[in-house]
């Protein structure tokens, strides 16, 4: 086990790096070649951070300072290639992240050679990939269909934390980020915009430290009015996605209690409010619960409910999970839905489960240890 670090470098930027060297008397470079090393290299530790003088290394470390890497507790690989990562922090708490692999060898048979052959692995045979990303430890909102919610939320995770999952597994499957098409969804455990600053500055040092395209990011948010607002005013930021879920008040406000705060009037407001860019389109997500919310008339609803948006829409049928009191809408009534926004000119598209069978789909993130076959 490593020794947990006082203070970590991993969630610092280049000019919080270049101050930090400054005050040890160094030169203003030493902060790029931090910032190169943590997030360009992906160097592990301090002392193998040979562009710096070992008295610099020796300081840091002398107090209580290291790159402060997440660790990889256990990997769970799915049958389609998904891997669900748990991820382990300093002070002992635990999130997931998950890798989606598109075009993964595994996807036809078994998943767990694909990945464990390393010599398969460095072929790289998915030509691009998305990692979910979580931003807090459980999550506070409490939707009735999502796993996460029983754990309640821990605590927020850092920038750092946030952005170390992303540089762990991009580590771990040897991605290379000037070559390799990678995608990132910030849709894994939490609730993004209730730890807004720090998932703010995430992406900010994924842009700008990592190198991933703020164009390659998506956000969802369960509907936190006020940051949809303050998010429009960004200048760097990921495309807004929105979880719908529900084309009235009554049922939405069933199965997501949050509508109670702020109720699609609100939501819908700030969504035609919002700032699009040139191409941009609003995602809306929409988790399709048997005879609860995925009947014609719901999405008739959703029709009007869009009306003037330039939006697309996701729609997911039920990932089940234990003591979640929904079912799986049966194919026919989830195309039957999809054709009623076809009908409209609504883009919509019907989301492939990634991982079911490991925990590792939308809304069964919940540090799942024991694994039980879903049929
Ligand atoms: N807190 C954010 C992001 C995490 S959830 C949000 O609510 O948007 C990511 C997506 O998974 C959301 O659209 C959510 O509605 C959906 N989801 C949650 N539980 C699900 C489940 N059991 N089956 C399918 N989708 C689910």
């Amino acid at each position: 086990m490593s020794i947990t670090p006082q203070f970590a470098l991993l969630g610092l930027d280049q000019q919080e790096l270049t101050k930090l060297a400054v005050e040890k008397q160094q030169p203003s470079f030493r902060g790029k070649q931090l910032a190169d090393a943590i997030y360009r290299q992906r160097v592990e530790k301090l002392a193998d951070v040979t562009t710096l003088p070992q008295s610099l290394r020796e300081s840091l470390t002398g107090e209580g300072g290291e790159i402060g890497w997440p660790t990889i507790l256990k990997r769970f690989v799915s049958q389609d290639g998904t891997i669900r990562y748990l991820i382990g922090f300093a002070d002992g708490e635990s999130v997931e992240t998950v890798w989606m692999p598109e075009g993964d060898g595994g996807e036809a048979g078994d998943g767990t050679d694909a990945y464990e052959d390393r010599a398969e692995r460095h072929s790289h045979e998915w030509h691009r990939a998305t990692i979910c990303v979580s931003s807090q430890v459980g999550c506070a909102v409490n939707c009735q269909f999502c796993l996460t919610a029983k754990l309640g939320v821990q605590r927020n995770l850092t920038a750092g934390e946030i952005a170390g999952q992303v540089l762990v597994v991009l580590r771990d499957q040897d991605v290379d980020i000037a070559t390799e098409r990678i995608n990132l969804v910030f849709m894994g455990m939490g609730e993004p915009f209730l730890n807004y600053d720090n998932f703010m500055k995430a992406v900010r040092l994924l842009v700008s430290e990592v190198g991933i395209p703020e164009s390659r990011m998506t956000v969802s948010t369960a509907g936190i009015v006020p940051r949809i607002e303050d998010f429009g005013r960004e200048a760097i930021r990921p495309k807004l996605a929105i979880s719908l879920n529900g084309s009235n008040d009554e049922v939405r406000e069933s199965v997501m209690p949050l509508n109670r705060k702020w109720d699609l009037e609100r939501l819908l407001g700030a969504a035609r409010a919002f700032p699009l860019r040139n191409r941009e389109r609003l995602t809306f997500e929409y988790v399709l619960l048997d005879g609860v919310n995925d009947a014609p008339e719901n999405a008739r609803e959703v029709v009007r409910l869009l009306n003037g948006i330039r939006a697309k829409v996701n729609l997911i049928a039920l990932n089940p999970g234990p003591d979640i009191p929904y079912e799986t809408p049966r194919p026919e009534r989830v195309n039957k839905f999809q054709q009623i926004l076809l009908d409209a000119d609504i883009p919509v598209f019907i989301r492939r489960p990634r991982g079911r069978d490991i925990y590792a789909a939308c809304g069964q993130l919940k540090r799942t240890e024991e694994l039980v076959s879903l049929s």
